[in-house]
């Protein structure tokens, strides 16, 4: 992309209203615009990146062999008048009426739905086991949007359904989900821990929330220092093995972490004192298993190996796609702003040209952009009439992992500047060895 052709609105103040790094971040990078309390826009750099979040949760739940589907934003009242939930969720849910009277709503979550789906189509246990998932937007009411894309009204969610014959099964799909989570975070350069929750309005005993440590984070958490050295790293887990899935989440949960809904000061002593933590969080997932909560009611029945109706043991599992850009930039910026991990980097790469109209180094600066192209990678680059200044300071703010500084004193001597964004480091290399070290 070349930025004299993209729509890329930098912000040059500080806008007063954000009072976190990332919302502050996302609105001076030209990401999000707000268009109401809670509910954004998302500008083409934004939207990339929320794009690139999206594709590894998808690739991630596929890998665990979840099956992808898409269901609507807008619910009938009427599924959720057979769950009991209508009157119970309260104040979050928008509530809509129709034209001609009917009772709607924005999904605020669709456990009903899939409910229905599947009641409507699968009759035998042989059919099982089966979990589906979408990635929408949700609506949920919330008394105090803020941060940004953190805690908005309207809200990108990845979420995903389990149908079992057997809790044994269901549990299976419980540890799964909380390995594919676990990967899924890791690939986008974020550490994200598996901590004992509360369910809150879904229901169910077993649930777990992931949690990124972070200052600003609404939860308060406790937990033993020793779970933030466990990491999945490149290990390949085998899903369908019960045994391996089993034995991760164990791993990953057996050490103290848990929020302070569920927290236990008792439980908590037990841990050695230089481990003991209290810290912040920020709930990038849960995930919940509720048993026939609703299958029951909602009559999601399949016939079991011995020809009786069985009510499907159930469970959900919410990824919170849009809170993570947030979540991401509040763990990886600095003063000059977002610093973005490789994984969902919209850009994987700048080109700064520091004279621009100079015959040789717009010649340098295409080749360069091309060779990018080529290695099937995305340069963005600066190709304004603008002064080197302003050019750094625009890709400080939007945080792409490398820089190229093309300009005619490096030229002369066959080299042009490669930074990193991380650690600032430049190096002088020939385009030719620049390139290689970027790709
Ligand atoms: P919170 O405790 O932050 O209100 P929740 O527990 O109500 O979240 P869940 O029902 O568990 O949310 O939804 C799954 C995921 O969706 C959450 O873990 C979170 O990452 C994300 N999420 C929930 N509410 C919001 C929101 N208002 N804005 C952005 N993301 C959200
Ligand atoms: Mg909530
Ligand atoms: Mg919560
Ligand atoms: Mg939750």
């Amino acid at each position: 992309m070349r930025l004299s052709r993209y729509f890329l609105p930098v912000l040059k103040e500080t806008p007063s209203e954000a009072q976190i790094v990332s919302h502050r971040l996302m609105l001076r990078a030209g990401m999000i615009r707000q268009q109401a309390a809670g509910i954004y826009s998302w500008l083409p750099l934004g939207y990339k990146v929320l794009k690139k979040v999206e594709q590894i949760v998808h690739e991630e739940q596929q890998r665990a062999g979840h099956i992808p589907l898409l269901m609507p934003t807008l619910q009938s009242a009427d599924l959720w008048r057979e769950s009991g939930r209508y009157d119970d969720y309260g104040e979050e849910m928008l509530r809509i009426t129709d034209r001609h009277g009917r009772d709607m709503l924005y999904g605020p979550t669709n456990e009903e739905m899939i409910t229905d789906i599947f009641r409507s189509y699968v009759r035998s246990y042989k059919d099982l086991p089966l979990t589906l998932y979408h990635i929408q937007w949700k609506f949920r009411d919330e008394v105090r949007p803020r941060f940004g894309v953190m805690r908005g009204r309207e809200f990108l969610m990845k979420d995903g359904y389990n149908f079992d014959l057997t809790v044994e099964d269901a549990l299976h799909a419980y540890n799964r989900h909380l390995v594919s989570y676990i990967r899924t975070y890791e690939r986008m350069g974020l550490q994200a821990i598996p901590m004992r929750a509360d369910s809150g309005p879904i229901g169910g005993d077993d649930t777990h929330e992931f949690l990124v440590l972070a200052d600003t984070g609404e939860s308060e958490v406790f937990y033993d220092a020793a779970v933030t050295d466990i990491k999945l790293g490149k290990r390949e887990i085998d899903y369908d093995s019960h045994e391996a899935c089993h034995a991760v989440m164990e791993e990953f949960t057996s050490l103290y972490a848990r929020t302070d809904e569920t927290h236990d000061a008792a439980l908590f002593e037990q841990v050695p004192e230089e481990r003991r933590r209290v810290a912040r969080g920020i709930e990038v997932g849960q995930i919940f298993f509720f048993g026939t909560k609703y299958s029951e009611v909602m009559g999601a029945t399949v016939q079991g190996p011995d020809g009786k109706p069985t009510p499907v043991q159930m469970g959900s599992h919410g990824i919170g796609v849009s809170r993570l850009l947030g979540a991401l930039i509040e763990a990886n910026h600095d003063d000059k702003g977002i610093i973005w991990p490789e994984g969902v980097t919209p850009f994987h790469v700048g080109i700064v040209n520091l004279k621009q109209g100079d015959a040789e180094a717009d010649g340098a600066c295409e080749a360069l952009y091309k060779s990018f192209e080529a290695l099937g990678l995305e340069p963005l680059y600066d190709d304004r009439d603008e002064r080197a200044g302003g050019k750094f300071a625009t890709m400080d703010i939007i945080g792409l992992p490398w820089r190229i500084t093309v300009g005619p004193r490096g030229l002369k001597n066959g080299v042009v500047e490669v930074t990193s964004r991380r650690t600032g480091e430049s190096e002088e290399l020939t385009p030719e060895l620049a390139i290689a070290k970027i790709a």
